[in-house]
């Protein structure tokens, strides 16, 4: 008998008493604190969305930070298909890809898909979180171990929990630090997968793809790359980073989401025949939950289209967030080096950070701060982006309200 069989286990004469598993269930004590000061930007509930702008108890904000890169959530082409295929087949497939929910509308959008993104085949999910996790759960194996930058998406790290294989991390951008790992492994039995991003989500880093993939492809190494932030916004035609960096054979695996450039939900995973069908026989996350709907593959087949045919949406997009980078590092604030649509503003402490929430707040821009955990601490961001949805008036306003704010609070002199 083992341990737990005589101490803790059911035949033991000395029993627990059962706790009540929800007991003093909260929200975390500096949420409740955040609210009780009025300090609190999470969850705010909008009663209008128009690209730019955002109506939020009667009054209007500049919307900052949302993924709606390239203004598509409002494009008259993409509600329409949405309409119509609500019309056609109404909200729901009602079962998951494997069984029941497949439509000819999904396998349209995956062949357009990988012929757009220069690869094999592609496998739609329902969420892009449910597609980059599975790169991990599905395409990590049992045996491999697993590379992952240190700046990776949750989904990506969740992904990893879902498997019993081998995490290791490396220093964020840094394929040098990735080919100390892989040298420290030589030996270890098993193969290899490194995970990075195209646009990595907080600092808005450019992937060091061609680095990553030269270090990888050196010690036998698969890639995978999450370009959630990525497609729609690089590559001569949005591609993504792949073709970017003209690496679209190299990059072995590219995992992304509908749910940004692409203005509507879903997710996906593009690369060999083989290694898709794979994945499509052996991703829980994919076969045990229900398929993504008509309306949502409609508009994210009609994005697609644009983005392929109109480059001017991403032109617009870009001299809009140059514009906005050059004027922020002109008063001085610290980018973190970003070079994509997203730009984070770095203000210090957790505290600081909630005060210059409420002082944008109080000037109607809408910008929300990422703080500890999910930054280091003393690190704390307000996480900007801007896109093509965005007017003049907006970006003036935006930048009046950053330089009140910042000298206020002393982030900039
Ligand atoms: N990967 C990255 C890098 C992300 O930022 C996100 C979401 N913000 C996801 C994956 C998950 O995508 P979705 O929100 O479409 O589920």
């Amino acid at each position: 008998m083992g341990e737990t069989g005589i101490i803790g286990g059911t035949s033991s004469l000395v029993r627990e008493p059962v706790v009540d598993a929800f007991a003093g269930l909260r929200a975390p004590r500096r949420a409740a604190q955040a609210r009780a000061m009025g300090m609190y930007p999470f969850f705010k509930a909008m009663a209008r969305h128009s690209g730019g702008t955002v109506v939020v108890d009667g009054e209007q904000y500049v919307l900052t930070g949302s993924n709606d890169y390239l203004g598509l959530t409002q494009d008259e082409r993409v509600r329409q298909a949405a309409r119509a295929a609500v019309d056609d087949f109404g909200m729901s497939c009602s079962g998951s890809r494997f069984l029941t929910g497949t439509l000819e509308l999904h396998e349209t959008l995956e062949a357009e898909l990988a012929d757009f993104l220069g690869k094999e085949s592609a496998l739609v999910f329902s969420a892009g979180f449910l597609s980059t996790a599975s790169a991990v759960s599905t395409l990590g194996g049992q045996r491999n171990v697993l590379y992952f930058d240190r700046e990776n998406h949750a989904s990506l790290i969740d992904g990893s929990r879902l498997k019993a294989n081998r995490p290791r991390r490396f220093e964020h951008n840094d394929a040098a630090d990735l080919e100390r790992l892989l040298k420290e492994d030589e030996g270890l039995p098993g193969g290899r997968v490194v995970y990075t991003e195209g646009v990595f989500s907080m600092s808005g880093h450019i992937g060091a793809i061609p680095e990553v993939v030269e270090v990888a492809q050196r010690y036998g190494a698969r890639v995978v790359c999450d370009d959630a932030h990525a497609t729609g916004v690089l590559g001569p035609r949005g591609e993504g980073s792949h073709v970017h960096f003209d690496l679209t054979d190299d990059v072995d695996v590219v995992a992304g989401t509908f749910s940004k450039a692409f203005a509507s939900v879903g997710g996906f995973l593009a690369g060999t025949a083989d290694v898709i069908d794979y994945v499509k026989h052996t991703a829980r996350l994919l076969i045990f939950s229900t398929a993504l709907p008509a309306p949502n593959i409609a508009a994210s087949l009609a994005a697609l289209r644009i983005i392929r045919s109109e480059p001017e949406h991403r032109e617009q997009m870009w001299s809009k967030v140059d514009f906005m980078r050059q004027n922020l590092l002109g008063l001085g604030f610290d980018l973190l080096g970003s070079n994509s649509p997203i730009i984070p503003v770095l203000v210090g402490d957790e505290s600081t950070a909630f005060q210059f929430w409420r002082g944008l707040w109080d000037e109607k821009v809408f910008a929300t701060p990422a703080v500890p955990p999910a930054v280091p601490d003393g690190r704390s961001l307000i996480r900007t982006s801007f896109n093509s949805a965005h007017a003049p008036e907006h970006l003036e306003r935006t930048l009046e309200a950053f330089e009140k704010v910042g000298r206020a609070l002393r982030v900039i002199s």
